[in-house]
């Protein structure tokens, strides 16, 4: 009897260690829209945390305060898929929760943007497309007084943290390895193509420039427009679309080539339709999972879904599992995008 009960102690330990060990292989993402608790009109701002700690932030927005904002934490990396205005953050939350879920209260974000203040204030490494790199880089400098460097490379690897802030720009198609002290692989992020546009906000420019193109209402273009995969430690791959016409790269570069098991899908119905959105889900990338962000709406309430939103459309189109991008909720991804925490 005695020696069943100690089988009986070892095996369940073994399961639980198994278990532990398990749950701390998952990617863990974090939207940060407005409103806590519900998918907003304004939520763009997405954090995800690798296994073995590396964080990284994608497209700061207008739905956090900036570099104080206290749900950040640390912040190696900061990505941003193109320079409109509601991605590189030309205005900022006026404070967390400020106004509604609809219509979020903001104030002016210039000259620097929130992009540019997270990345200086988080000594994070920045990682876009070179020509808006090299513009959120000056903005960084405008912040810090000193130059922002190209980040440390060793042998093809980026080791964080970073002890300034730096750049790790690309390319298209370029990518970049981050790795966390004492970690035995690191994460691989890689530029991707979208079909979209990539023009600055004129309130990010100073008054020169802002005057000249006003004569003629023209936008200053800062390169192509982008999205990104991120392949993490636990094998999790995840294609953040940007914001982005359906394209055939969605097929080869995304689906056939990197194998993105999970979706980060900006659905606007100015860049993309539930009808394109859910053809390029279901025939051309085919990941496991979806997670539903850039709404353009209140796509919840009290972090239900609305029956009558666009977004509900979208959805109920999918034939995989989509989950909303709550914000302040931690969703947690095996390396197969099963989502094992976290998800509605
Ligand atoms: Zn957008
Ligand atoms: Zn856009």
């Amino acid at each position: 009897m005695k020696s069943k009960t100690l089988v009986f102690t070892v095996l369940t330990s073994a399961l639980f260690l198994a278990c532990a060990s398990g749950y701390a292989q998952n990617v863990k993402i974090t939207p940060l829209g407005s409103h806590a608790g519900e998918l907003c009109e304004r939520d763009r701002a997405t954090l995800f945390e690798d296994p073995t700690g590396v964080r990284i932030l994608y497209d700061a927005g207008q739905s956090v305060t900036g570099g104080n904002d206290p749900r950040l934490g640390e912040v190696h990396m900061v990505l941003l898929s193109h320079a409109h205005g509601d991605h590189m953050g030309d205005r900022k939350l006026k404070a967390l929760e400020a106004g509604s879920c609809e219509k979020v209260d903001t104030i002016s974000a210039a000259p620097h943007s929130t992009t540019a203040e997270i990345a200086a204030a988080k000594h994070s490494a920045i990682m876009m497309v070179s020509p808006m790199g090299a513009f959120i880089a000056r903005k960084i400098q405008n912040i810090t007084g000193k130059p922002t460097d190209n980040c440390p490379e060793k042998g093809g690897v980026l080791n964080v943290p970073f002890a300034a802030s730096c750049q790790a720009n690309a390319q298209l198609g370029g990518s970049r390895i981050l790795k966390a002290p004492g970690a035995t692989a690191g994460v691989e992020i890689t530029i991707v193509p979208a079909s979209h546009d990539s023009t600055v906000s004129r309130e990010l420019l100073t008054d020169p420039q802002k005057a000249a193109l006003a004569v003629d209402n023209t936008s200053l273009y800062l390169g192509p427009p982008s999205g990104y995969v991120i392949k993490f430690t636990n094998g999790l791959t995840v294609y953040l679309s940007g914001d982005t016409g359906i394209h055939t790269e969605m097929k080869s570069v995304v689906g056939d080539f990197h194998k993105a098991n999970l979706v980060l899908l900006n659905y606007g119905s100015s860049a993309i339709s539930a009808y394109s959105a859910t053809y390029a889900m279901n025939e051309l990338i085919k990941p496991s999972a979806v997670i539903a962000t850039h709404v353009n709406e209140r796509a919840t309430t009290s972090g239900k879904l609305r029956p009558e939103s666009r977004t509900a459309a979208l959805v109920k189109m999918q034939k995989r599992p989509v989950h909303l991008a709550i914000s302040g909720r931690t969703m947690e991804f095996d390396g197969k995008a099963n989502c094992v925490a976290g998800c509605n």
